[in-house]
């Protein structure tokens, strides 16, 4: 349902029970109270700081790493989607880059004004702010070491200036600052040949293409791979692609990709999450962590 939004004097858009499996790449995901794309940053500030304190507010981009339960999230989740995008020069090749900015869109103003340092952010099928928040990474490239500083914003709408020093990250983790959200980043790139560089991750990404079933609705990668190892190996020993739980299934293609079928559920994508690391455990005594990110209530909360 649609909510006029000059009702609240807000100039973003507010939906209300809103179903997160439009706004996740798995195509899953129950109900959340409140969904709100802000206009801008005092927009933005304005709308949270206006929520009860108490509110629990969740940041998403394009839910491509997120799995949200099938009972939905109680609370608001606020959406960059289509917005805090713009992509800013600053000086010395530095960009400051909207959290709502799409990674494939900065990819390629990377390389048209010929600033290389950014390919890898072409194979990441989501927004800046989240793979800030993964520390996302692809063909060899991170996100946080081409970071200079970010902007945030808490739950009462103050911004802060932050830099790497102010979190720990590392593979696929970022700790730190955590009832702060980002807003933008700094980010700092070298000059070069933009076209090699482009023509470079055209490659990757048909290499890509190839070895993974980009295509489908996933999340990518599971699993985060264990240290000197892949995820997707230890899983394929364990003859568990083609494995399936109601709608999901371990991908034929990518043993650490799970596909959503047509009519997964989020407990059938779970359980499936569950039996992997149980079957690798038990095998390879190994524990793989999820990559993903988990939210909303389960079915017995
Ligand atoms: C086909 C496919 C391939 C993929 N390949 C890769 C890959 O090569 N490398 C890789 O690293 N990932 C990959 N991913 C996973 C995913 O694209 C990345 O993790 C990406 O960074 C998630 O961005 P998002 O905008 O979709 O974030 P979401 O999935 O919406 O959110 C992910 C997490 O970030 C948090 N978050 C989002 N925005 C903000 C914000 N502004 N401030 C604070 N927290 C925020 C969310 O709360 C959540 O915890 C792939 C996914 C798919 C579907």
């Amino acid at each position: 349902m649609m909510v006029a939004s000059n009702q609240y004097a807000f100039k973003g858009t507010l939906l209300v029970d809103e179903p997160m499996a439009k706004h996740t790449s798995w195509k899953i995901g129950g109900k959340v109270d409140k969904f709100y794309t802000p206009s801008d940053i005092d927009d933005l500030a304005k709308f949270i700081s206006d929520l009860p304190a108490d509110e629990k507010i969740i940041f998403i981009g394009l839910g491509s790493n997120l799995l949200v339960r099938d009972k939905g999230v109680r609370g608001t989740v606020i959406s960059l989607k289509g917005s805090l995008s713009d992509i800013e020069p600053l000086d010395d090749n530095c960009l400051r880059v909207g959290a709502g900015a799409s990674c494939a869109k900065l990819a390629r103003h990377c390389h048209r004004n010929n600033l290389i340092g950014g390919e890898f952010f072409a194979g990441i099928p989501g927004l800046l702010g989240g793979a800030l928040a993964m520390n996302a990474g692809a063909f060899g490239g991170e996100t946080w070491p081409v970071v200079k500083s970010v902007i945030t914003i808490n739950k009462k709408g103050e911004i802060f200036n932050r830099t790497a020093c102010d979190y720990v990250i590392n593979y696929r983790s970022v700790k730190g600052c955590e009832n702060e959200w980002f807003i933008s980043a700094d980010l700092q790139f070298e000059n070069g040949d933009g076209d090699a560089a482009a023509l470079r991750v055209k490659q990757l990404l048909a290499k890509r293409a190839a070895s993974q079933p980009t295509g489908l609705p996933s999340c990518g990668s599971v699993f985060k791979n264990p240290e000197n190892d892949y995820a997707a190996r230890l899983i394929e020993a364990c003859g568990l692609k083609g494995r399936s739980i109601g709608g999901a299934v371990v991908s034929e293609k990518h043993a650490n990709f799970i596909i959503n079928t047509g009519n997964a559920k989020a407990c059938d994508v779970e359980d499936l999450i569950l039996l992997v690391q149980k079957k690798v455990e038990k095998e390879h005594a190994v524990k793989l962590q999820a990559e993903v990110k988990i939210i909303g209530e389960a079915d017995n909360e």
